[in-house]
């Protein structure tokens, strides 16, 4: 089969693999429709969040299951599945409370990261990661499930209520998903964008939502002390995420970048009460209800492109990445079976 893999200078090359088959009782094998290229996959690519050289990329993907092992009883062959690529063991310390996104052996089991993932015609995966689609879920939809699942834990982790102001720094697919399910929930939202192809991409899907009312602006448009939730989507902006934040405000570090660092004052933290919250990716428990959020939530209007294994290069240079170019998407997607 074809596959995209991650070269030690940090691109992507493609090459040919043998097709997955199913060893482990609980194996199943997936023909990958499509998927998403993320922000951390983009981070990768720019050295800014680790992966292991040689592994098969991408983890937000969607697809069909062609084969099983003897013992697998929730799929079968021609079933629609989202993947879960958060794996866990179920059995450290971590898992055992319940906390799944911070099982202790992880590393090793990262899709896309660090075990071989999704940026391939085929992929295998234990069957406790895969949940059946809805029938009329399309697969633009469902490719958004898992950054869906993301966006989810993190605005509960911050403990988001209805009528909580909220304010999103970055309106890239992430930082959309956030002001959408922050709308749905109840919340005014401000979503902050410097780049102008992203601002106006998140506005016209966001309008183009049936009563959502996020209002799109830049980093600016907002008063200091004006949001009781900030979510920095970023993933550097923590100090502007904080004179964001009202008194007794959350401010929610959401975007990956490992090179980012920040400074707050530990007084301000005290006496205006701030809290600044980090929530992992998401807890595997909440994964079905992401999926059941997702398939009545307009998602595909965000996946503005969908390119073949071998264009890849030209997905990446709507992502920004690569000399010059800038921004001209929003959710990318690889689709494996696409006509060259
Ligand atoms: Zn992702
Ligand atoms: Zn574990």
């Amino acid at each position: 089969m074809k596959a995209l893999v991650l070269g030690g200078d940090r691109t992507l090359q493609l090459v040919d693999r043998p097709r997955p088959a199913c060893s482990a009782p609980d194996d199943v094998v997936l023909r990958v429709e499509q998927t998403g290229i993320c922000g951390t996959d983009r981070g990768v690519l720019l050295g800014k969040f680790p992966a292991e050289p040689g592994v098969v990329m991408g983890h937000e993907a969607v697809g069909e299951v062609v084969e099983t092992g003897a013992g697998v009883s929730t799929v079968k062959p021609g079933d629609r599945v989202i993947v879960n690529p958060t794996l866990y063991c179920g059995l450290c310390d971590p898992c055992r409370n319940g906390t799944l996104n911070f099982c202790v052996n992880k590393a090793g089991t990262e899709i896309g990261i660090d075990r071989d993932g999704a940026f391939a015609e085929y992929m295998r995966l234990e069957e406790r990661f895969l949940h059946r689609m809805p029938d009329d879920m399309p697969y633009d939809r469902a490719v958004l499930a898992e950054p869906l699942a993301c966006v989810m834990n993190n605005l509960e982790a911050a403990g988001l209520r209805p009528g909580d102001r909220v304010a999103v720094l970055g309106g890239g697919p992430i930082g959309t998903l956030v002001a959408l399910l922050a709308d749905h929930y109840g919340a005014p939202v401000r979503l902050l964008e410097t780049d102008p192809f992203r601002r106006d991409a998140a506005e016209a899907f966001l309008h183009g939502v049936p009563g959502c009312a996020v209002a799109v602006g830049e980093p600016g448009d907002a008063a200091p002390r004006s949001a009781d939730v900030v979510v920095d989507t970023v993933g550097s902006l923590l100090a502007e995420g904080c004179a964001l934040a009202a008194d007794l405000g959350r401010v929610v570090v959401m975007g990956f970048d490992e090179r980012a660092t920040a400074t707050v004052r530990p007084l301000e933290l005290l006496q205006r009460g701030l809290r600044i919250v980090g929530a992992g990716d998401y807890n595997s428990l909440l994964f079905a209800r992401a999926v059941r959020t997702a398939h009545r939530l307009p998602l595909e209007g965000l996946v503005s492109h969908h390119f073949g294994l071998d264009r890849i290069d030209a997905a990446l240079t709507a992502l920004g990445v690569g000399s010059g170019a800038a921004y001209a998407g929003m959710k990318v997607v690889v689709k494996p079976g696409a006509a060259a």
